[in-house]
């Protein structure tokens, strides 16, 4: 049960939280090998209770397995036994009401005698040595640095969920945490950092007896790996299969493709709908309804995601420029911080990689007054016929890139036709003749009766040869030829068995990417302005199909920031 010293930790922190500490603090040697001790200023416990503390099965704690725990975090009375019986453990409590604490030692499984000692109210349990009497299974643990760092993941696991609480960590003389009593959106933002906190959107969703609240990081903010997502259910920190997986549903296509979207998630629900006790660390679960779960996580997330650009994300503590879709590079000095884009517009790049002397770096488009209705605000200038600079209403300073915005505007309309009845085609006058490697073209023409709803008319013209009779209204007037071998690509790459329908919102993608204005095209002002608006009025518009950013924001706070005015 105890592997490794970031499980000790958790066992000892979960018992302060349980005695109703308001302040914990660990101090952590030798990544928690050498030394672990937590010391909490909770109920304590009574000098006649310690020696049945560190007996097996011997819990305070009501034990109903029967019932479904979610008063306090143990229940078993397993946890203290088992460390005493891994590693020397010394356990120094004074309950409320005593005139002294009272210590008592278990070490390689002998108890020791009872004895008074000096001690503030609480518990201090010291945890030396771990593994000592079996060297085989201290060989299994990693470099201090490592396990230093699982302990320091799990005690955050903890404190997200009891934000009410002051946890503080030092590992060998450094502090790592120092996190007062907060509230929830506090804590989240403190553990996140200051990166995530501007760009956390807020979630809130009932289905039945069960609720979600919490925080879903903007597309902007992703990670490597899923350690950054929070879950917590009935105040229990978990890592569940189920709300993971419906956390990569709900950002699937606002995120690129292997990196993970930050979230702080709390599930409340009655406690007989799930079991707690399918996993001996707990922090596992079974619902007893997945499919409910799994349906609240993913709907109230797509619609905290689906506020429309420029509404969100609202900063929560520090802000900083919000980078809807930047991952988290290293920068180097103010200025790099909001400038760096990562991408850019997808077929963008060469474009507006032209000699500057082709066109003028900016072109300036006479001034309009922005509205406070517009959080996107007016536009200024164009830049490198690629990005147009805005100026809001309160002062921010936005910048879009044009072709990553349009992309997704085209994305929607042409989502938002589909379920409606069908995608709008328009007729060609001519229809075009598209040549393509046969499998290619046998493999557009099988989907011809499922791209006709997607206002794509396609027919067979000979070996190899596509006629195209109709194309997606929305897109204006692409090249068929590119977009049927990119169409084509798509198809292969979802998979001969899968189902068109089934990936009918990648294939949108494809073909939102199409008909949007280029990188490289001037506009006029007319033309910016409306680009904003659509902007604010559509959904996910702070990304890209691609998962990449659409517009960088500049608040004034930020600009004032950013120049040490602050
Ligand atoms: P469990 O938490 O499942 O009851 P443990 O072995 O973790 O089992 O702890 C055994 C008992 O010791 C608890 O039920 C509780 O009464 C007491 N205890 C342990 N740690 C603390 C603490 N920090 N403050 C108060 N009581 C504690
Ligand atoms: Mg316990």
């Amino acid at each position: 049960m105890i592997e490794r010293p970031a499980a000790a930790l958790k066992e000892l922190v979960e018992n302060a939280l349980d005695a109703g500490a308001r302040r914990i603090a660990v101090v952590l040697e030798g990544g928690g090998i050498a030394r672990i001790e937590v010391v909490d200023d909770g109920h304590g416990i009574a000098a006649a209770d310690l020696p049945l503390a560190v007996q097996r099965h011997a819990t305070s704690k009501l034990a109903d397995e029967t019932l479904v725990r979610i008063a306090t975090l143990g229940f078993r009375g397993e946890a203290l036994p088992s460390i005493g019986a891994a590693a020397r453990l010394q356990l120094i409590s004074r309950a409320e009401g005593e005139d002294s604490a009272h210590e008592i030692r278990v070490e390689g499984g002998l108890v020791s005698p009872l004895a008074p000692c000096a001690g503030a109210r609480g518990t201090r349990a010291v945890v030396r040595d771990l593994f000592f009497a079996t060297p085989a299974r201290r060989k299994f643990l990693k470099h201090p640095r490592t396990e230093a760092e699982h302990a320091e993941a799990a005690l955050r696991r903890l404190a997200l969920a009891a934000p009410g609480v002051a946890i503080a960590l030092e590992h060998d003389g450094r502090r790592l945490l120092d996190l007062p009593a907060q509230s929830r959106a506090e804590r989240v933002a403190a553990l996140l950092g200051p990166e995530a906190a501007g760009a956390l959107l807020p979630v809130l969703a009932e289905r039945g007896a069960m609720r979600l609240a919490g925080f879903a990081g903007s597309p902007a903010l992703t990670r490597a790996s899923a350690v950054a997502q929070g879950l917590v259910v009935n105040g229990r920190p978990v890592v569940d299969p189920v709300l993971r997986a419906a956390v990569r549903v709900a950002y699937r296509e606002v995120i690129a493709p292997g990196r993970h979207p930050v979230v702080a998630l709390f599930l409340d629900l009655p406690p007989e709908s799930l079991d707690v006790n399918v996993h001996p660390a707990k922090s596992e679960l079974r619902f007893q309804d997945p499919a409910a779960v799994r349906g609240l996580v993913i709907g109230a997330l797509r619609a905290a995601l689906a506020a429309p650009a420029g509404a969100a994300p609202r900063p929560l503590g520090i802000g900083g420029w919000h980078r809807p879709a930047a991952r988290p590079a290293p920068v180097q000095g103010l200025v790099a911080q909001g400038l760096v884009v990562q991408g850019g517009g997808m077929q963008g790049l060469a474009e507006s990689q032209l000699p500057l002397a082709a066109a003028p770096a900016a072109r300036l488009v006479p001034a309009a007054t922005p509205s406070p209705a517009h959080p996107l605000g007016a536009p200024l200038a164009q830049v490198l016929d690629t990005y147009i600079i805005a100026l809001a209403a309160d002062g921010a300073l936005v910048l879009v890139d044009q072709h990553a915005a349009h992309e997704r505007l085209t994305h929607e309309a042409l989502r938002a036709q589909f379920h409606a009845g069908g995608v709008r085609a328009q007729p060609l006058l001519l229809p075009a003749v598209v040549d393509l490697p046969a499998t290619e073209a046998a493999r557009l023409l099988a989907q011809a009766a499922s791209l006709a709803r997607l206002g794509l008319e396609i027919e067979s013209f000979g070996a190899g040869a596509v006629l195209v009779r109709a194309l997606p209204a929305a897109l204006g007037a692409p090249d068929p030829a590119p977009l049927l071998r990119d169409l084509a690509d798509e198809l292969a790459e979802l998979g001969e068995a899968m189902a068109l329908e089934a990936r009918i919102n990648a294939v949108l993608a494809r073909l939102a990417c199409h008909g949007s204005i280029r990188a490289g095209r001037r506009l006029a002002a007319g033309e910016m302005d409306a680009l904003l608006r659509q902007m604010e009025a559509t959904p996910r518009a702070a990304t890209c199909s691609h998962g990449r950013p659409t517009f960088l924001k500049l608040s004034r706070a930020d600009i004032e920031r950013l120049f040490g005015r602050r």
